[in-house]
């Protein structure tokens, strides 16, 4: 980072420069520091590192330059201390939630959340001894504060959530965290720094998968956790350690360059998702369109509270039974079906069939996703094509 502090830059700038500095490293595009150890430079040195009294690097499955950098670029554009980046969005999810929580302790957690972090709520997580309270209406702040008891640890929240786009009141779970000395977790991934800080409402630990937009190009899975110094120290120091998940130096370095442009493709991935939406809810093959920029969205006055742009993500229910939905999916020429969101290329899955289908029907519907709804992430193509694709493959729909 050149001359001036970092937190005297605005957004942009951050994403390009924070966490990289171009006279230390004597290069403009951040180095690789492909290497697994560090020498320590004296007896004395090695054993204050060890005992956490110097910064400095260690060993690669707690630390490494690279994988630096991107976690101070992060932290400076979530607005937090520190952040630690991991192998996956799952597995910060996992260490995030797990430095909380001791053996029958648990956490009060939205349910409209992607249906992995739900898997690991209800399978594993059990397994260890937590235990998870969904909230079955989590727009409710009443249903909320119900489910707090002595054993609640934290609050966990998505917004916008995936894939059913419910968004919530960050200040007003931040506010009922705090009267109750919990921290508020969000998971960031579907909006991504350029479209919301999360912290600025008061929540204090962020998640991403920063495999999604972070990245920007499908290039990497990966995750990052940001929040206060103390918190990301100590699961770098136990959790990170122990479990080891760390990321690898390249993946950081893919994420370095994929935020360099992350405003651009935000405003551009909004944009598109936009139109498309609009598109979709005049069309007479489709049942209901779901995406927070359309005033039909329940949570459309607050969406716009708390996002600067909508992202790119949307599902819609079309009209008929499940196979008039597949055959929408099978009809796709530019569009591709597959498991994944946040990237250049306009996307389509079928959570039923796919991210939801771990989860009974019963359970799908009771998170708002019946067998018809088709899920996409909108990319950056030209927007005329895109719903030119859409339009000829709802046609096959009688
Ligand atoms: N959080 C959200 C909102 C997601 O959509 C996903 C994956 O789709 C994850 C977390 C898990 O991320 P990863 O696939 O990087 O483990």
């Amino acid at each position: 980072m050149p001359k001036k502090q970092k937190r005297d830059f605005n957004f942009d700038t951050l994403c390009v420069h924070a966490g990289h500095d171009v006279l230390e490293t004597n290069t403009i595009t951040p180095p690789i520091y492909q290497t697994v150890a560090y020498p320590f430079e004296s007896a004395d040195y090695a054993a204050k590192l060890f005992r956490y009294e110097i910064e400095g690097f260690m060993y690669g499955r707690m630390d490494n330059p690279t994988n630096k950098m991107f976690e101070d670029r992060l932290a400076a554009v979530e607005l937090t201390e520190k952040a630690l980046a991991t192998s996956s969005g799952m597995s910060a999810i996992f260490i995030a939630c797990l430095q909380l929580m001791k053996k029958a302790e648990g956490f009060v957690t939205s349910s409209k959340i992607y249906g992995g972090s739900n898997k690991l709520f209800t399978e594993t997580f059990p397994k260890m001894g937590f235990d998870p309270i969904f909230v079955s209406d989590p727009s409710d702040i009443n249903c909320w504060s119900e489910a707090i008891t002595e054993k609640t640890k934290f609050l966990y929240v998505e917004s916008p959530s995936n894939p059913n786009l419910f968004v919530a009141d960050i200040p007003a779970l931040a506010k009922l965290a705090h009267e109750n000395n919990l921290p508020l977790l969000v998971d960031n991934t579907v909006a991504s720094p350029a479209l919301q800080q999360p912290v600025e409402f008061g929540a204090d630990i962020i998640i991403h998968s920063a495999t999604k937009y972070l990245s920007g190009n499908s290039s990497c899975i990966s995750g990052v956790i940001a929040g206060p110094a103390d918190y990301i120290d100590e699961i770098r120091e136990k959790e990170y350690r122990n479990i080891g998940p760390s990321i690898s130096p390249f993946n950081s370095w893919l994420l370095l360059l994929g935020m360099e442009t992350l405003s651009l493709r935000m405003k551009k991935h909004s944009e598109n998702a936009l139109a498309f939406a609009e598109f979709l809810e005049d069309h007479s093959k489709v049942e209901a369109v779901h995406y927070p920029g359309l005033k039909s969205h329940p949570q459309h006055e607050l969406a716009k509270k708390q996002l600067s742009g909508f992202s790119s993500l949307l599902s819609f229910v079309t009209k008929g039974e499940l196979e008039d939905a597949k055959n929408v999916i099978d009809s796709f020429d530019l569009i591709i079906h597959t498991g994944h969101l946040g990237t250049t290329k306009t996307l389509a899955t079928h959570p039923a069939f796919t991210t939801h289908q771990q989860l009974t029907q019963e359970e799908r519907l009771a998170l708002g996703i019946p067998d018809t709804m088709i899920r996409m992430s909108i990319g950056l193509e030209d927007i005329d094509d895109l719903i030119e694709d859409v339009d000829h493959a709802l046609s096959k729909i009688k």
